[in-house]
Order: C-alpha cells, then sequence, then structure tokens
C-alpha cells in the first residue's frame, strides 16, 4: 500500500481549512456546546448505567482477548484529529458522535490505544495478545480537545463533551481501553490555540471559557495519566517558509513551553504544521535555539516526526519503518473506521 503524499494545492487547502478550524473553535463552536451539562450528563447516564441491550451489544460482543495470529510488521493506524464536537464533520473538524463512533469501532475490532513514544519504543504491554495497536493523535490545543467546566468552590471538571472527557468516559466505561494518546500541542497560536485556551481575566468567556490560568494543570493532567506531549511548533508556523533561524525558534520555543508547564518532561514526537517540510528536513527532529536575551541555548532532539497523511503508518519491526516520517490518517468524513475495517478485514494490521 503505497503511501499517499499530500500535494502542495492540498496543503493549500488544509492552510484555508485551519484558519476556518481556528474560527471555528473561537465561535462557531459555541451552539454546539450551548447546554454541555444537559447533553453531557444524559449521554453519561446510558453509558453508565450500561445494560441498555440496544446499546450495550456491539460492546459486549467485543472479544476481551484477541485471537488473530501475532504480525508484528503489520501497519499500525494513527490518526489524526483537530477540532472535536463541531456540528459537522469536516477537514478539520469532528462532530462528538463521529469521534465516538471511531472509539466504539476501534474497540470492537480489537484495537487498543498507545502513544507515538510507545510505538518508538516497541512497548505493546498494553495492547493483549492477539490484539492490535492505535494512536489517538490530537493536533492544535484547542479547547475542543481539554475542556474544562467551572463547578465553583475551585473545583474544574474535564467536560465530558471535549475529546479529552470522552476518552476519561470511554476508559471508565472499557478499563481494557487506557487513557493513552498523543497531544500535539502549541503554546502561542491564535483564537485559544495555546494548551486549550487562553482567555484572559478581563473576557472570561472567549475560547469556551477555557481560562488562561488552566493551561498548564491541563498539560500537567495529561502528563500525569498516560498521555503523551508532542511538539507542534509555537503557532502552527510554515516551516517550509521560514529561515533555519524561525524554524528551530519555532520548534525549540514550544518545547519551552512544554517544559514550563511540565518541567523535565523528555519530547520525543513532533507532528509538522500542515505536513510542511523545513527547508533543511533534519532541523524537524534536531535544532537548537539560542534566547538572545539570556544567551542560554535550547536545542531539541525528537526521535519520532509525524506526517498529515499518508495512511496506516509502518509497524517499528519493518525494516522500512523511518521514525522522522510517520504517516497518519485523517479524520475524514468515515475514512478512519473504514481504514480501521479495512486493515482488520485483510490481515494488514499489526498483530501482538
Ligand atoms: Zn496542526
Amino acid at each position: 500500500m503505497p503511501a499517499r503524499q499530500s500535494s502542495p494545492p492540498r496543503a493549500a487547502r488544509r492552510a484555508a481549512a485551519l484558519v476556518l478550524s481556528v474560527l471555528l473553535a473561537a465561535c462557531g463552536h459555541r451552539s454546539a456546546d450551548a447546554t454541555p451539562a444537559t447533553a453531557t450528563s444524559s449521554s453519561a447516564r446510558t453509558a453508565s448505567d450500561t445494560p441498555a441491550p440496544a446499546a450495550a451489544a456491539p460492546v459486549a460482543a467485543a472479544p476481551s482477548a484477541g485471537s488473530a495470529a501475532a504480525n508484528p510488521q503489520g501497519r499500525i493506524p494513527v490518526l489524526e484529529y483537530h477540532v472535536i464536537g463541531a456540528a459537522k464533520n469536516t477537514l478539520y473538524s469532528r462532530t462528538l458522535d463521529s469521534f465516538k463512533n471511531d472509539l466504539e469501532t476501534a474497540y470492537r475490532l480489537g484495537y487498543r490505544p498507545i502513544t507515538v513514544a510507545q510505538m518508538l519504543d516497541k512497548d505493546f504491554r498494553d495492547v493483549p495478545a492477539g490484539m492490535s495497536p492505535v494512536v489517538l493523535v490530537f493536533d492544535d490545543a484547542s479547547p475542543s480537545q481539554f475542556r474544562y467546566i467551572d463547578r465553583g468552590n475551585g473545583r474544574l471538571d474535564i467536560d465530558p463533551a471535549s475529546a479529552t472527557g470522552v476518552l476519561v468516559d470511554f476508559n471508565r466505561r472499557h478499563p481494557d481501553w487506557k487513557l493513552r494518546g498523543t497531544y500535539c500541542l502549541l503554546n502561542g497560536g491564535a483564537a485559544g490555540h495555546n494548551f486549550f485556551g487562553d482567555a484572559p481575566p478581563k473576557d472570561p468567556s472567549k475560547f469556551d471559557g477555557q481560562r488562561r490560568e488552566w493551561r498548564f494543570p491541563k498539560v500537567q493532567w495529561l502528563a500525569k495519566n498516560g498521555f503523551e506531549l508532542c511538539d507542534h511548533t509555537i503557532w502552527h508556523a510554515k516551516l517550509n517558509k521560514y529561515s533555519d533561524a524561525v524554524v528551530q525558534q519555532q520548534i525549540a520555543g514550544n518545547l519551552m513551553g512544554i517544559d514550563s508547564a511540565v518541567p523535565g518532561y523528555r519530547v520525543r514526537t513532533m507532528a509538522l504544521p500542515y505536513g510542511l517540510w523545513p527547508k533543511n528536513r533534519p532541523l524537524a527532529w534536531q535544532g537548537s535555539w539560542t534566547d538572545p536575551k539570556t544567551g542560554q541555548a535550547h536545542p531539541y532532539n525528537f526521535q519520532a516526526v509525524l506526517e498529515v497523511a499518508g495512511g496506516p503508518a509502518r509497524s517499528p519491526y519493518d525494516p522500512a519503518f523511518n521514525p522522522h516520517s510517520i504517516s497518519r490518517i485523517e479524520a475524514i468524513g468515515n475514512d478512519i473506521p473504514n481504514q480501521l475495517e479495512r486493515l482488520a478485514k485483510t490481515n494488514g494490521r499489526f498483530v501482538r
């Protein structure tokens, strides 16, 4: 299965679409989230009071252990998500129902989640024998991926209608689906794409009400709960457009932001904004930026670079595996459930 490369017109379309998704995250989102408490408490109830036979049937039918023969050189689907909880599915947004359906499909077909870092380490302990790994990647750090609900008196709950809330709920109902995923962060993007929302004190309702002071707690929560933090530049820079110096500043600056939130955290993965490579390709994974104010050097060295497309990724056991070019499956239409199904049916997938 040849890797599909994204052509320049597609990249340009992507750029236009991201602007749109930024706008969606900032405002279009509101209507969908106008009644989060009601909408989510009812769906959460259906979920936890399980034995509603119709809904529970496919889950109950899922095997508790896999039966497929081991295939360590098979493909691993690395799924790429942007805005979650939009009114409809577009190139950069997915409805809550479609996202939940992706998870149910993956679960039913015997996939279990790991991070990119685990893939690099050939660490498949979270995948029972006979089952297959899947990697969920969330790009751009929008509020839709990690939203808090302020309950007052300092209590913050993860909104069950945000991607992270959906994953927490899914793990509660399926404990063998661990809290695993890779979040490719921005720490200075426009329209709240800054560690999931940076509404200032004077305008606290901006960006789905996601306050500036909640940024670090969110990033810390992810690191503490089994998720991987990934570099995606400061503000989603098109790395092909800039000098080597700016490329390194964009990448190192994001790393510094992550280090401020989680001191000492070792970032091992970076995702190319729009899938665009810097002119000096190796700078995507290795470089250094010296802060002119302090004279201090900020080096970086990642093991993995994520492409924006290309289909299911090669296994780390595949001799052709290139960790500096890991392909992904974009959340477009039904591509994700279809690819998961196809990989399972054709025995093309990695099986532990
Ligand atoms: Zn992105």
